[in-house]
């Protein structure tokens, strides 16, 4: 039996597409509607005909609609709930996909109407890909959904329960955590990596010809550099809106990174061959744990081919 009636997802790209093939291919939505504000997003959704319904406005694809996710850009998400909010059944459970958590679910709260249940979340899982066709059933297998829930109130929680049936249906494992909390954790893990990449290859292509030529940089690009671009291709409105709507916790945890990364200076500078082992045989451990979380691929390619 599937864990929802209807399903309404608004932005159709890259995870909108992927909730809405593994809703149907795993049966956790009865029906699966769809609207997205670009045309051609919606001519081609309808062409692969991964959803029952293509509105053409937001509010028409969340009629009657049990469960509403939002899969547009992070500053976009507050408009597009607003923009479905007269077509909001009451008791709805509204929730979203961004990738910065207390920013949004203010938005969220203040767009939706007050019978429907908000409750923020966030798949941690993606690829540096956009738009419909980059999306596949399997994404959300054996990754983690984080759910940020705004109240403790019985009937809100029974919310947060189906909307957690919903993403294990998909193959997630679903934890709980507080907003800002969530923020923080995601600087460390995802926000500070991009940034970091968004620098090197910016740095790199920045280098002056006289130094080092692009054509070098594309020729000897070993994996270092490469895995650093493959990162720092993804997708630009997405990651110029995470770095502003969660501007304190990555400005927090970009001061930490530059403190080390001054020391970690010193002691090349000052040859202190002992620190620098330590560090990078503890970092090496970091990896292989999360390897055996499940969470990484041990191919030597870093898993790039993973799907
Ligand atoms: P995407 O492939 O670019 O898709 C977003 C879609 O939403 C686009 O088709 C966009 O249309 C549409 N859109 C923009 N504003 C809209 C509005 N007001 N109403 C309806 N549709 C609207 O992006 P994505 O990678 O799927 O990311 C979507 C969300 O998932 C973001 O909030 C992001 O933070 C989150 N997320 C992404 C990843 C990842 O790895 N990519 C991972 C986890 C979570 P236009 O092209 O016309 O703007």
């Amino acid at each position: 039996m599937s864990v929802v009636e209807k399903l309404a997802v608004i932005g159709c790209g890259l995870i909108g597409g992927s909730i809405v093939r593994a809703a149907r291919e795993k049966g956790a939505a009865g029906q699966v509607a769809v609207y997205d504000r670009s045309p051609e997003v919606r001519a081609r959704v309808r062409e692969l005909g991964i959803a029952d319904i293509v509105a053409d406005s937001a509010a028409e694809a969340v009629a009657d609609a049990d469960l509403v996710i939002f899969a547009a850009p992070p500053a976009a998400i507050g408009e597009a709930v607003r923009e479905a909010a007269p077509g909001l059944k009451a008791g709805a459970i509204v929730s979203d996909v961004g990738s910065v958590k207390s920013a949004i679910a203010t938005a969220m709260k203040k767009a939706a109407p007050k019978t429907t249940f908000v409750v923020p979340a966030h798949p941690i899982a993606g690829t540096e890909q956009s738009g419909p066709d980059a999306g596949f059933a399997s994404l959300f297998e054996n990754r983690w959904l984080i759910a940020c829930p705004l109240s403790d109130d019985a009937a809100y929680m029974q919310a947060v329960e189906t909307l957690s049936d919903f993403w294990h249906a998909l193959g997630s494992n679903v934890e709980l955590m507080d907003a800002r909390h969530h923020d923080l954790v995601l600087a460390v893990t995802s926000h500070l990596p991009h940034l970091i990449a968004y620098n090197i290859v910016g740095t790199a292509a920045d280098l002056e010809e006289s130094d080092v030529t692009e054509g070098e940089v594309m020729k000897y690009s070993a994996g270092g550099f490469r895995d650093f671009t493959r990162i720092a291709a993804s997708d630009p409105v997405m990651w110029r809106d995470v770095f502003l709507l969660n501007k304190d916790a990555v400005l927090e945890i970009l001061g930490r990174f530059t403190e080390d990364l001054q020391a970690l200076s010193r002691s090349i500078r000052r040859g202190e061959g002992d620190k620098l082992e330590a560090l990078f045989t503890r970092t090496r451990a970091i990896r292989r744990g999360i390897i055996a979380a499940g969470q990484e691929s041990a191919e030597p390619n870093f898993g790039r081919n993973r799907k």
